[in-house]
């Protein structure tokens, strides 16, 4: 039978409850049970495809196609598993389900309201994935903070179904505040959080409490008697110094079998070595390799700077792990660049450069001049997606002699547009529909074999996901790759250019999908490995 554990939040957002979700789904799984993951979302767009990268951080793409909000990322980073988009729901999602089956006269002329009919769909959709597939536990993560007016349909969903006899744990995630002037921990404000969960009908099993510091027994016997748990149902989730640590300082606190306990269930394998061997490894790294990133979506300010390119960096990270070095990574707006010219010759510090995937106008001259300095001076350069399109340009401008040369997204009169539409895309947006309508997920490309791609992947047929509406132009293939530019990589009907690389410099590669997708701690992507390994050898 499956169980669900229900994670929701207190207090105040952004307290790491995705990073949370994923390490109690990591010691299910390494307790030997089959875990998987679903976010639900209170926000009334259907899905995270319209959002800027600076509003909710990167937006993650499935294999089938979804856009969607990064903490699917960690789910799938965690547990090493493949998380279709209907793992997500969204407000917006439910809202138009309902309103379709009544104009559709489902509801046979009954008055249609959030309870029952708006949750019922709530419900429907989150036990689909455990009618689809067998799983012992699939964690639903609710987005937002208790006491918001967005979330309570989907607590009230949960409620219920806890009601009717599923077999459910409650996990409530709050933060424990230490005041300055006092220097005390707080737990106030977790009371009053679980209080208003309690008057939605939901008594916690279990609280995670968010701090700097672990929460000392004072604390823990105040929230306890105050939230009405036992004691040994609070768990102090202290920073730590890595997020993939999150699940051991879990364990610690014999938090897996607190749950199995809860749900009666026996079985308990316990596989922790490999991950305890794993996070002993990274912590005792000393070597530096250094990365730019070099990007625009860094906005509002340099908290929400990791969010926008979230995978991007854990896939360097991984690779640089996988390396046995510690990774450094710099953050560089390309924007400076288009001001003073001569802050180029900082890259020079890099180890290697990352141009990471984007849209718009914005920044894109930055870029290419960063380009241009990485194949000019042999710096190890990866492009991902917009930044495999800017090393054509690049490369078109100043090596092929295409003057003015350019991406139909930036400049639609250039007169050698060596990045266009796809061609369904030109009718997609004469119509406005923005949604959900680029090129999405997982699509094959084949390997020219001999390389250097190729020996990265091992294979001849790779899968990578995608999401964007340009492509290299196939008019200006022939003169690229007469100019010595390879395109290792296409679709299996060639008329694609998925991949890229420069023969002669000690990494030049660049790829229209988003490899970062598919990294994990332990099996870094390839084209990452690739990077950090040209990185160390400079
Ligand atoms: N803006 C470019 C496109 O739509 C690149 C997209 C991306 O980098 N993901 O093709």
């Amino acid at each position: 039978m499956v169980n669900y554990i229900i994670i929701t939040g207190g207090v105040v957002s952004g307290l790491g409850k995705g990073i949370t979700t994923a390490s109690i789904g990591k010691i299910l799984q390494l307790h030997g049970y089959n875990v998987t993951a679903m976010k639900i979302d209170p926000y009334i767009n259907y899905d995270a495809g319209t959002l800027r990268p600076t509003e909710h951080g990167e937006v993650w793409v499935t294999e089938d196609g979804g856009e969607i909000d990064q903490d699917l990322g960690h789910y799938e980073r965690f547990l090493d598993i493949s998380i279709p988009k209907y793992h997500n729901i969204t407000t917006g999602q439910v809202f138009n389900a309902v309103i379709e089956k009544e104009r559709n006269g489902k509801y046979l002329g009954k008055t249609v309201q959030p309870i029952p009919h708006v949750t019922d769909v709530i419900k429907q959709r989150i036990k689909r994935p455990a009618k689809e597939a067998k799983y012992d536990f699939v964690l639903v993560e609710i987005g937002g903070t208790v006491g918001d007016y967005e979330n309570v349909l989907f607590l009230e969903a949960v409620r219920q179904m806890k009601q009717e006899g599923e077999r459910v744990v409650f996990v409530h995630v709050t933060y424990v505040p230490v005041l300055d002037a006092l220097g005390e921990a707080k737990t106030k404000p977790t009371q009053h959080s679980v209080k208003l969960l309690r008057e939605i009908g939901i008594q916690p099993d279990f609280i995670i409490t968010r701090s700097e510091k672990t929460l000392d027994n004072v604390r823990r016997e105040k929230i306890a008697m105050f939230c009405n748990v036992h004691e040994d149902d609070v768990i102090s989730n202290e920073d730590v110094d890595n997020v993939y640590a999150v699940s051991l300082l879990f364990e610690k606190q014999d938090f897996c079998r607190k749950i199995l306990r809860k749900l009666n269930l026996r079985k308990d394998r316990n596989n922790l070595a490999s991950w305890e061997k794993f996070i002993k490894k990274i912590r005792r790294l000393k070597n530096p390799v250094t990365i730019g990133i070099v990007g625009k979506y860094f906005d509002i300010g340099t908290s929400q700077l990791s969010d926008s390119y979230i995978s991007v960096i854990e896939a360097v990270k991984h690779a640089a792990w996988n390396n046995n070095m510690k990774p450094d990574i710099k953050w560089i707006d390309s924007k400076i660049f288009e001001k003073d010219e001569r802050k180029l010759k900082e890259l020079e510090k890099l180890d290697g450069i990352i141009v990471p995937g984007g849209f718009g106008l914005s920044g894109v001259e930055g870029k290419i001049a960063t380009i241009s300095y990485a194949r000019e001076h042999n710096i190890p350069y990866l492009g991902l997606c917009l930044g495999m399109q800017l090393a054509v340009v690049e490369y078109a401008r100043n090596v092929c002699g295409m003057k003015g040369a350019n991406t139909a997204e930036v400049d639609k009169k250039t007169p050698y547009p060596v990045i266009d539409f796809i061609p369904e895309q030109v009718k997609v947006i004469r119509e406005s529909r923005y949604g959900a309508t680029m090129r999405l997920g997982a699509y094959p490309a084949l390997l020219k074999k001999g390389s250097a791609i190729q020996e990265l992947y091992g294979k001849n047929k790779v899968f990578e996901r995608h999401r964007h509406r340009y492509e290299v132009n196939p008019e200006f293939v022939g003169e690229l790759e007469e100019k010595g530019l390879i395109f290792s990589g296409k679709s299996p009907d060639g008329i694609l250019m998925e991949f890229m690389e420069l023969p002669g410099h000690p990494y030049f590669v660049g790829t229209q999908a988003h490899p970062e997708f598919k990294s994990r701690p332990l099996k870094p992507a390839p084209l990452f490995h690739g990077l950090i390994r040209a990185a160390v050898k400079r």
